[in-house]
C-alpha cells in the first residue's frame, strides 16, 4: 500500500485538534501537537509533510514556530498553513509574508480545508522528487556530483567538530576511451552502470557515499575511516571489478575492465575539502602512471608496484 502523507496539527485548543483530526484521518497519517515546543519536536522526529498551524497560542504563537521550522536544516521546508481566528487582511498578509503558503480563517469549512490540504500535499511530493531527481544521477542512479558536494561538506565539518577522521576516494575506470571505441556507447553506459552497483554494494556503514564525478569518475566518501582502512575497501572494490571479469578488448593492462583508485585522509588543520579532493586526485593520477588497476592512498598500494612509487616520492 501506498505510504500516506503526514500532517502535524498544531493548537492550543483540543477540540480544534479533535476536529481536524476528523477531517484528515481517513486520508492521511495525523500528528497532533498543542503547543509549539512540542510541535517543533514532532517536526524533526517525523518530517511531516504539512503543517497546519494556529496562530494564537500562549508562550509561542504560530509565528514564532513558523520562524524555528525555517530556521532548522530539518525542517525547513515543510510547507505551513495557519489555521486561524484571526480574520483581518492584515493578519492573513502577515502570515503569507512569513512564509507559510497558506492561510485558512476558522470557523472552518471542511471542503475548503480538505481542498487546500491536498492542493499543498500534492504541491509537497512534487518538490520532493524533483529534489530528489536533481540529486541522482540519471545513468547510475548514484547520487551526482552536486549531491556529493553538499554531503561532503557536511562530513567535512562534523570530522572536524568531532575531531573524527574522513576519508575520500576518486575511481576512475582504465582505458574507458578504447572501451567506448571497440565495444559502443552503449556498452559502455552499461558498464558505468555496473560499475556503479559494484562500488556502491561495497560501502558498508551508514555514513559512507558513492557518487558519479564526472563521465567515468565516481567519488566515495567514508566518515571516521582512517587512511589504511580506507585504502583496503578501495583496494577491495578494485578487486571486485577485476573478479567482475567484464571483457575489455582494447585494454592496456588486462583483458577485463579494471578501475584505478587515489585515496586520501583528513590529517591535521591544514586540509580543506577541496585540498583532500586533489590529493586523492593526484594519487589517482600516480596510479595511472604506474600501470592502472592499482589504489594508491598514504597507507601505501597494491602489489609490487609500492618501491616504484616511492621511488618517484
Ligand atoms: P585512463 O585509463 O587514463 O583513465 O584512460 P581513459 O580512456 O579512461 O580516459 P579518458 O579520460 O581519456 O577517457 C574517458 C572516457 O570515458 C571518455 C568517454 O568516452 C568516456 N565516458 C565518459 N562519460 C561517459 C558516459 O557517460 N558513457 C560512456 N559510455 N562513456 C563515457
Ligand atoms: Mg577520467
Ligand atoms: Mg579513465
Amino acid at each position: 500500500m501506498k505510504q500516506q502523507q503526514k500532517i502535524l496539527i498544531v493548537d492550543d485548543v483540543i477540540i480544534n485538534l479533535h476536529l481536524l483530526d476528523g477531517l484528515l484521518k481517513a486520508d492521511y497519517t495525523v500528528l497532533m501537537a498543542k503547543n509549539g515546543q512540542q510541535a517543533l519536536q514532532l517536526a524533526r522526529e517525523h518530517h511531516p509533510d504539512l503543517v497546519l498551524l494556529d496562530v494564537v497560542m500562549p508562550e509561542m504563537d504560530g509565528f514564532a514556530v513558523l520562524q524555528a521550522l525555517r530556521h532548522d536544516a530539518r525542517t525547513k521546508n515543510i510547507p505551513v498553513i495557519f489555521i486561524t481566528g484571526q480574520d483581518r487582511p492584515e493578519d492573513e498578509a502577515q502570515g503569507l509574508l512569513r512564509g507559510a503558503v497558506d492561510y485558512i480563517t476558522k470557523p472552518l469549512n471542511e471542503v475548503i480545508v480538505k481542498a487546500r490540504v491536498a492542493t499543498h500535499l500534492k504541491l509537497e511530493r512534487q518538490r520532493r522528487m524533483l529534489e530528489s531527481l536533481a540529486n541522482i544521477d540519471g545513468l547510475t542512479e548514484l547520487p551526482n556530483r552536486r549531491q556529493l558536494d553538499q554531503v561532503y561538506h557536511g562530513e567535512w565539518e562534523r570530522a572536524r567538530r568531532n575531531q573524527l577522521p574522513l576519508s575520500v576516494a576518486i575511481i576512475d575506470v582504465d582505458c574507458f576511451k578504447q572501451y567506448n571505441d571497440h565495444c559502443g556507447h552503449a556498452m559502455g553506459d552499461r558498464v558505468l552502470q555496473q560499475l556503479a552497483q559494484a562500488i556502491a554494494a561495497n560501502l558498508g556503514r551508514p555514513g559512507d557515499l558513492a557518487a558519479r564525478y564526472g563521465g567515468e569518475e565516481f567519488v566515495v566518501i567514508l566518515p571516521a575511516t582512517q587512511g589504511q582502512g580506507a585504502w583496503q575497501l578501495l583496494e577491495s572494490m578494485r578487486r571486485t571489478v577485476e573478479n567482475m571479469a567484464i571483457p575489455h578488448p582494447a585494454s592496456l593492462v588486462s583483458h577485463v575492465v579494471t578501475i584505478s583508485a587515489g585515496v586520501a585522509s583528513m590529517q591535521n588543520g591544514t586540509d580543506t575539502p577541496s585540498s583532500l579532493l586533489q590529493l586523492a586526485d593526484q594519487r589517482l593520477y600516480h596510479a595511472k602512471r604506474s600501470g592502472r588497476n592499482c589504489v594508491i592512498g598514504d597507507a601505501g598500494i597494491n602489489s609490487e608496484l609500492t618501491t616504484a612509487l616511492y621511488s618517484l616520492g
